[in-house]
C-alpha cells in the first residue's frame, strides 16, 4: 500500500536529514519505525503528510506512493482525503474545545452521519463519554491520547501514522494504548508506528525499521529484531553493552548491512 523509495529530504536547502530511505507498509500491516532522537523519524512523517514545506524542508530525491498515487507533491488536505492520517506526538488535541467537538473535528468536511462511530468511541472509553461536554484540555495525558487516536479514526484512514503514542504515559496507559492499537489492526487499517519504546512497538508490529542519522541501519521482522543481540543492547537496554553510542558503531554492523542491500 505504502512504498517510500530512496527518499532524500533537505531542510533550508542545505541540511540533508534523510538519505536514501526506503520503507514499505502492506495492506493491514503494522510496521514500527524506531530510532533515537534526531534520527529523522518526524521528518519522514512530515514528508508523508505534506507538512515539510512549513518547516522549510524539501524532498530532493525519491518518491512516496500510496498504491499507485503519488503523495509527494500532494497538499496535506488531499493526503488526508486519500486516507493517510497522522496522530501527532504530544497528542495535539484542541484543548479549548469539548471532547465531542474534538471528535467531530475528525469527521469535519465529510457529509456522513458519525453518530454510530461516536457511540462506539464512548462505549469503548466511558471516561470520554462522561466528559463529552467538558473541555478536552482537562483530560489526563492518557485520555487525551485516546481522544487523539479516536478522532483520527473518524477520518476513516487507510493508513494511520502514530507518532510516539506512548510518550509520557504511565505503564497502565501505555498498555491501554496498545489495546486500542490492536483494535485498529482488527479493522484492517495499516499503521506506521513511530516509537522510542522499541519493545512496545515491536510487540504490536509485524516488522520494524531502525533509522539513525537519516539512514536505515537495520530492518527485519519483529521477532528477528527482538532476538538480535545488537538491537537488544541499543534499543532494549539489555546485554550489558559498553562504549558504542549508536548502532552503526557496533562490531557486527557490516554484517547487518547485508540485510538492507
Ligand atoms: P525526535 O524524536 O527527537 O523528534 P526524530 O527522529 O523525529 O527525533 P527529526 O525531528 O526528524 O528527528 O530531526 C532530524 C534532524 O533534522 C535533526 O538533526 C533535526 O535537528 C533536524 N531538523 C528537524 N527539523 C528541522 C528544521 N525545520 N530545520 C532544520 N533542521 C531540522
Amino acid at each position: 500500500m505504502l512504498t517510500i523509495a530512496n527518499l532524500e529530504v533537505v531542510y533550508n536547502r542545505i541540511a540533508r536529514v534523510l538519505n536514501g530511505v526506503s520503507i514499505e507498509v502492506q495492506d493491514g500491516e503494522t510496521v514500527a519505525l524506531l530510532g533515537p532522537n534526531g534520527a529523522g523519524k518526524s521528518t519522514l512523517l512530515r514528508a508523508m503528510t505534506g507538512l515539510l514545506s512549513i518547516h522549510d524542508g524539501d524532498i530532493t530525491k525519491g518518491s512516496i506512493l500510496l498504491g499507485d498515487q503519488r503523495l509527494d507533491g500532494m497538499k496535506p488536505d488531499a493526503i488526508v482525503r486519500n486516507g493517510v492520517v497522522q496522530v501527532m506526538e504530544g497528542r495535539r488535541i484542541f484543548i479549548d474545545l469539548s471532547v465531542e467537538d474534538n471528535l467531530l473535528a475528525g469527521a469535519y468536511g465529510q457529509r456522513r452521519d458519525v453518530s454510530k462511530e461516536l457511540a462506539e468511541v464512548y462505549e469503548q472509553f466511558p471516561r470520554l463519554a462522561e466528559r463529552r461536554k467538558q473541555l478536552a484540555g482537562y483530560l489526563s495525558g492518557g485520555e487525551q491520547q485516546m481522544l487523539a487516536i479516536s478522532r483520527a479514526l473518524l477520518t476513516q484512514p487507510k493508513l494511520l501514522l502514530l507518532d510516539e503514542p506512548s510518550l509520557g504515559l504511565s505503564p497502565v496507559m501505555t498498555a491501554e494504548v496498545g489495546r486500542l492499537i490492536r483494535q485498529i489492526q482488527k479493522r484492517g487499517i495499516s499503521i506506521l508506528l513511530v516509537e522510542q519504546n522499541a519493545a512496545m512497538a515491536l510487540n504490536l508490529a509485524s516488522r520494524g525499521y531502525v533509522l539513525e542519522s537519516g539512514r536505515l541501519v537495520l530492518d527485519g521482522n519483529s521477532r528477528e529484531l527482538l532476538d538480535d543481540p545488537d538491537f537488544k543492547e541499543f534499543y532494549l537496554g539489555q546485554g550489558g553493552g559498553k562504549a558504542s553510542t549508536n548502532f552503526r558503531d557496533v562490531k557486527h554492523y557490516r554484517r547487518k548491512r547485508r540485510w538492507l542491500s
